[in-house]
């Protein structure tokens, strides 16, 4: 387990003991868990920091003015990991991943290597006509797709994303189900992503994916699969505004408070590689956010010849508590 290596985050590790919550590692060795690496089936490939938004959540700090894109190289030394390792899904994100130049030639070369694809969007991306073709191309090759949609509130949705993405987004789902995507028996995929519009946590899956399915169909006539919700990770510029708003030592206890053991077993680091836009791999998103790379080391996707081995401890940190709050971000 990695608690020296956690302890050590002296900016993390202070602020915990400063506002009296103690490190999540330290937490887990408490309860006598562990968090550790099982069988990887999941490859998150982040093409880069790049979006059309600029959402107060982001743990990326992704937005217009991001330079980091993946390359076709890197995403050629990704293609030769993922012939390597064998991995069951293949899950494609950013920034928004919709604007890396290179995304249809990523996908193509995937295909023959991963069952299924799917590809993150915050559906603005989709709302031009380049983003026209790339829906076609995704429903041609069965591609997922992983929506982002904080909230069926216009004013809340608009306070995180931005001015007119509530219209935006409305139309572009309207389009994915016109392309059958969310139908019945379509084969084609559309899942929600909801987080909190601010410091707080996220109502139960079951009861959101409910009233959203119902208000949707009733007002939009919108279907979709499946609803995922999450606590937004105090992280990137969710950080930064937590810190400007005073709120972020009271998110911090309200997560630790929140604590789940029983999430920990279930928690996506535990199946999941996350490789960045410039091909280093993570335990997941949120570490590659915080700049903790997996095993505590620097490692580039080329230099990978085999997927992380189970047992493996993963590298923690306190936003951890994010993942482990509630019912858990599996
Ligand atoms: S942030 Fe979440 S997913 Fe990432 S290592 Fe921590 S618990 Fe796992």
């Amino acid at each position: 387990m990695r608690t020296e290596h956690s302890f050590l985050r002296k900016d993390e590790t202070f602020e915990c003991a400063s506002n009296g919550v103690e490190p999540f590692s330290q937490c887990l060795s408490r309860g006598e868990l562990q968090l550790v690496r099982d069988q990887a089936k999941i490859l998150q490939i982040n093409v880069g920091l790049l979006c059309n938004q600029k959402c107060r959540h982001c743990h990326l700090d992704a937005g217009p003015g991001r330079k980091e894109v993946m390359s076709l190289e890197t995403m050629g030394a990704v293609v030769a990991f993922v012939r390597r390792c064998k991995f069951e899904i293949a899950d494609i994100t950013g920034g928004a991943p919709e604007l890396n130049p290179h995304i249809t030639e990523l996908i193509q070369r995937l295909m023959p290597l991963v069952p299924q694809i799917m590809l993150r969007s915050n559906l603005t991306a989709f709302h031009d006509s380049k983003g026209e073709s790339l829906m076609e191309f995704c429903k041609k090759n069965r591609v997922g797709i992983v929506a982002s949609f904080p909230s069926l509130d216009l004013t809340q949705l608009e306070s995180q994303r931005g001015e007119g993405t509530f219209e935006e987004s409305i139309t572009v789902l309207r389009r994915l189900n016109a392309l059958g995507y969310g139908q019945e028996d379509s084969g084609l995929e559309l899942n929600l992503v909801s987080n909190p519009t601010g410091a707080f946590l996220p109502p139960r899956q079951g009861q959101a994916e409910k009233r959203f399915r119902t208000e949707l169909k009733r007002r939009w006539d919108i279907v979709f699969n499946h609803l995922f919700t999450f606590a937004n990770a105090p992280l990137g510029r969710f950080r930064s505004w937590l810190k400007r708003s005073g709120n972020y030592d009271a998110y911090i206890k309200k997560l630790a408070s929140h604590f789940n053991p029983q999430a920990v077993e279930g928690l996506m680091c535990r199946t999941l590689v996350s490789v960045s836009w410039d091909g280093y791999l993570y335990d997941c998103d949120f570490n590659l956010a915080d700049g903790l790379p997996m095993d505590g080391r620097k490692i580039h996707v080329s230099e990978m010849g085999a997927p992380p081995k189970e047992g493996v401890p993963i590298a923690l940190s306190d936003h951890c508590y994010a993942c482990a709050a509630g019912a858990g971000f599996t």
